[in-house]
């Protein structure tokens, strides 16, 4: 069991202790320290308090959820295109490099969520964690977090859905086939680079396209329902035919139950950041680019159709449209018999001794007013992959003028 107790720290590694925090984090007076260790080498961990760990998502979002949980702010996945890039002014620090090595930690997040989960006004709703940034970045190993939120979240009832790119998530499948137990549990990698030089330089912090699909296989083989999200498809660059087929191949083989996907889009703050790369990289693109984002953050409506033309045949060929809807979270897996293969094989995880690895206590629990209670959403797109669904997006005549390419 992970603790976030004062002593667990205490043990920790540090090998530099700055009282000179960054300018923003030096207001917050929630602000512990800042540490860089030779593990993490570029990475500077800034540990603060969080006053409470679940988030509530604004009214006027389109994202199919209520409720976040955001151990981390910040990314070292480093993904140049990453929607999530702008959030990280808030501390004053930048949307580029600061985004991927200045990474705050939520140091005592499970004990903030055990006290949020306490409230009677807890409703038990869906949680999902992976929405701002990845939860299983590299700080994870390090943190380690995640286990504690898994637990605190089944034991409370509490459905909850995890998309990440880490492959960190395999430590911790045996604990969610044990809270699946108990609560509705949905998990999604996001994979969208079937190209290992590109996804290299495009996503440089990121465990290999091959190491997630592995990870992918290793959930499946549990009896998750696996979606994936391939997301973004960068224009001219992940979105050809052959590139489309080969992905859902190896998708497909890895054993998901379903894919998502959606177009690249290019807000302010990340737009920057993905033209620098492009321009240096790919400079071949830059007048198709500047054709399909020259006059702001989204690709055009006829783009975006005529890719659908593509793929969409492609995930019915390979059977991974969402087709099955969970009627406790909304999640969409793909056939009736990938989700009784997980039902299954939620009845019966154990631990490596073969022993049960929970009783079923919190049941009773849900069946209250957990799953019953539960707010119907879908697993959904979310900042963490630049992901809204396509149809919520506007043609770019709505948008704001920003011509970088
Ligand atoms: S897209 Fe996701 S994995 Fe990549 S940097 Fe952003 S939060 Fe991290």
């Amino acid at each position: 069991m992970c603790s976030n107790g004062g002593m667990r720290w205490e043990a920790q590694d540090v090998t530099v202790e700055r009282a000179d925090a960054l300018p923003g984090l030096a207001k917050l007076n929630t602000f512990i320290r800042s540490v860089q260790t030779p593990e993490f080498a570029g990475v500077t961990f800034h540990e603060i308090h969080a006053k409470s760990a679940l988030n509530k998502v604004g009214d006027s979002s389109v994202v199919p959820f209520t409720w976040t949980i955001n151990p981390y702010r910040g990314c070292s996945h480093a993904c140049v295109y990453c929607f999530a890039r702008p959030s990280h002014k808030y501390l004053e620090l930048d949307a580029g490099d600061d985004f991927d090595n200045q990474v705050i930690v939520k140091t005592n997040i499970v004990d903030a969520l055990r006290a949020d989960l306490a409230k009677k006004s807890w409703q038990r709703e869906h949680v999902a964690l992976g929405t701002n940034t990845d939860p299983y970045q590299r700080a994870e190993g390090r943190y380690q977090l995640m286990p504690g939120i898994i637990d605190a979240l089944a034991e409370s009832g509490t459905p909850m859905s995890i998309l990440t790119k880490g492959t960190l998530l395999r430590r911790d499948l045996p604990r969610l086939a044990q809270a699946a137990q108990d609560v509705p549990v949905d998990i999604a990698m996001s994979i969208a680079i079937f190209d290992d030089d590109l996804q290299q330089s495009i996503e440089p912090g990121t465990p290999t396209t091959a190491a997630r699909l592995a990870t992918v296989k290793a959930a499946a083989d549990m009896g998750f329902n696996v979606a994936v999200f391939m997301m973004p498809v960068l224009p001219y660059l992940t979105d050809s035919e052959p590139h489309l087929d080969a992905a859902l191949t190896r998708i497909k083989e890895a054993g998901a139950s379903s894919v998502t996907y959606t177009a690249l889009h290019l807000r302010p703050g990340v737009k920057e950041w993905y033209a620098r790369w492009l321009n240096t990289h790919r400079p071949d693109l830059t007048p198709r680019y500047r054709r399909l984002f020259g006059d702001g953050a989204y690709a055009p409506k006829h783009y975006r159709h005529e890719l659908a033309a593509r793929i969409k045949p492609l995930i019915r060929k390979y059977e991974l449209a969402p087709t099955v809807e969970d009627p406790n979270t909304g999640s969409m897996g793909s056939t009736d018999s990938a989700r009784e293969r997980s039902a299954s094989a939620r009845a019966t995880a154990r631990d490596g001794n073969g022993e049960w690895r929970r009783t079923q206590a919190s049941r009773q629990r849900i069946g209250e007013s957990g799953s019953a209670g539960a707010r119907s959403v879908a697993l959904g797109a979310t900042d963490h992959d630049a992901a809204l669904p396509d149809a919520a997006l506007p043609d770019t005549a709505a948008q704001e003028p920003a011509r970088l390419f």
